[in-house]
């Protein structure tokens, strides 16, 4: 019998329905298409990857089906490998096209998409990747790119229309095992909420009223979670485009009042992509110092600091609040990530390594393209940045300085007084006896000193950049043009 030919849309880090090419380019042929999303056994075993994400996506699947519904349409899911799922479709039908867009993730995405291009290539399936958010691939440098980014934002915004489909979900070998459809159904309240309608009305809010104090309130642990527009988990599973969220905030009628707020927020969507332009280039920072003479550097790896950062048991009370707060609610704001990476590998001088998937895990918005070189810009293995040593007691005094943030991550500091909160060690163990916290026993004593750490920090990382293999390394990531700062 002849099979009934299809084109296929692969949904990735883009569950939604507007601002979206492959659905564009699906509509636009006269083949039949079918939506599909892999839930892939090798990436969700990867250590980057948490419950949570999966959560963030199923439950964005759902509400992106709620929207499709009245077309008959509905995102197929399928538990198992890429080319496993596409040889199984293409029994079943003659693909004629798969429709995606890129992918600037990390090696094992990269080499999965390799398998799926050759794949294509033997059974003569077109792959049509579009472009995401103004990432390009395969450019030798980055000359022009900041121009070609501008450009692409101000494009006009694709409007989705949906026809009716005549093909209803899919019956297949492949559902989600019980017991991961039944984890991924439970959604704590304590994550944003996902999807695209979500995604919206947190642009909304922020634009409307919620940024007017954004960057007052930007590095403040507690405020900054109402003033930061949140957009980050909808833009990294595409619930929005960069470009839906740039010209909805760069022409909200509030921008003249909010002149300095938004545009420091736009200029943190070009750093979005211009961060994930660098990785598509080098995805190796997922692994590799972005500087290789950085490997030179040797750290004592040591368990107990390792266990006690994860666990915000380090005995500085702004590292484990954010430590905790980012377990409870995957997000915390940018100088509460840099500085908890900060304290992790330069105070208790841990191998970036050692703390990048844990992170990755904790964070609903986890992104490739950011995480990692992000994170070595923190450790300091660029060699191109200057290294910032991120004082708690001092972030803490002067962003946090009322310690209800501490108060709220860390009960077991509930009744220290505002003058200990930030140092709780300070307190003579009457004090501790009449606050109900005795350190060493309710809550750590500093695992490290601080002021000694910071110095053997500063001695081994500022001393180690002018070694010959770093000056190398530096003068060849400066001519190459592709890792630029910002
Ligand atoms: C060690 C470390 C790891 C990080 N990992 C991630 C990650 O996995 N995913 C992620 O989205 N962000 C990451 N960031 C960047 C930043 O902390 C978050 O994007 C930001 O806190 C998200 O909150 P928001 O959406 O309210 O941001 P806003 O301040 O409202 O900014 C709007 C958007 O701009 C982008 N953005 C903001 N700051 C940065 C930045 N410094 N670099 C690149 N893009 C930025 C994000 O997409 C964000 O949603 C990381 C930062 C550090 C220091």
């Amino acid at each position: 019998m002849k099979k009934e030919s299809i084109n296929i849309v692969w949904l990735k880090r883009d569950i939604r329905s507007q601002d979206h090419e492959p659905l564009f380019y699906a509509e636009q042929s006269e083949l039949p298409y079918i939506i599909i999303y892999l839930f892939e056994p090798t990436l969700i075993e990867y250590p980057d990857t948490s419950p949570r994400h999966l959560k963030f996506i199923y439950h964005s699947i759902n509400a992106l089906n709620k929207t499709l519904e009245p077309f008959n349409r509905t995102v197929n899911l399928f538990y198992g490998e890429a080319i496993t799922i596409f040889k199984y479709l293409n029994e079943a039908y003659h693909i004629k096209s798969i429709f995606s867009f890129r992918e600037s993730g990390i090696q094992l995405t990269w080499e999965r998409d390799k398998k799926v291009h050759s794949f294509c290539k033997e059974h003569a399936v077109i792959w049509k990747e579009s472009q995401r958010d103004g990432i390009l691939r395969g450019i030798k440098n980055r000359d022009d790119w900041n121009k070609q980014w501008h450009r692409k934002m101000h494009t006009p915004i694709l409007q989705n229309n949906y026809s009716t489909s005549k093909i209803g979900p899919l019956n297949h070998p492949f559902s989600l095992p019980i017991k991961l459809e039944t984890e991924l159904k439970t959604y704590p309240k304590q994550f944003q909420p996902a999807g695209e309608l979500n995604a919206w009305r947190y642009l909304k809010s922020f634009a409307d009223k919620r940024g007017s104090n954004y960057q007052k309130h930007i590095s403040k642990p507690t405020e900054s979670r109402l003033s930061c527009s949140r957009l980050s988990p909808y833009l990294a599973w595409g619930n929005i485009s960069i470009k839906q969220a740039f010209q909805f905030v760069g022409t909200h009628p509030n921008g003249t009042k909010n002149d300095r707020a938004f545009s420091a927020m736009l200029t943190r969507l070009h750093w979005h992509c211009h961060f994930i332009q660098k990785f598509e280039v080098e995805c190796s920072y997922e692994t590799d110092c972005i500087n290789k003479g950085y490997e030179l550097l040797a750290h004592n790896k040591n368990e107990a600091f390792i266990k006690a950062w994860k666990t915000g048991t380090t005995g500085y009370p702004l590292i484990d609040a954010c430590m905790r707060a980012v377990a409870q609610t995957g997000w915390i704001n940018f100088r509460m990530r840099a500085m908890v990476v900060s304290f992790l590998t330069l105070n208790l001088d841990q191998d970036w390594r050692d703390g990048t998937y844990h992170l990755a895990r904790q964070f609903l918005d986890y992104e490739p393209g950011i995480h990692y070189p992000q994170f070595q810009m923190q450790a300091g293995t660029t060699g191109v940045n200057t290294v910032r040593l991120y004082n708690p007691v001092k972030n803490s005094q002067e962003h946090a300085p009322e310690g209800l943030f501490i108060k709220k991550w860390i009960p077991e500091l509930t009744n220290v007084p505002i003058a200990y909160i930030h140092e709780p060690w300070n307190m003579t163990m009457m004090e501790q006896t009449f606050c109900g916290v005795i350190l060493g026993e309710d809550y750590p004593l500093p695992i490290v000193n601080l002021q000694e750490s910071a110095r053997m920090a500063r001695d081994k990382i500022w001393g180690h950049k002018n070694h010959p293999a770093v000056q190398q390394e530096k003068n060849r990531i400066l001519n190459t043009h592709v890792n630029q700062t910002t």
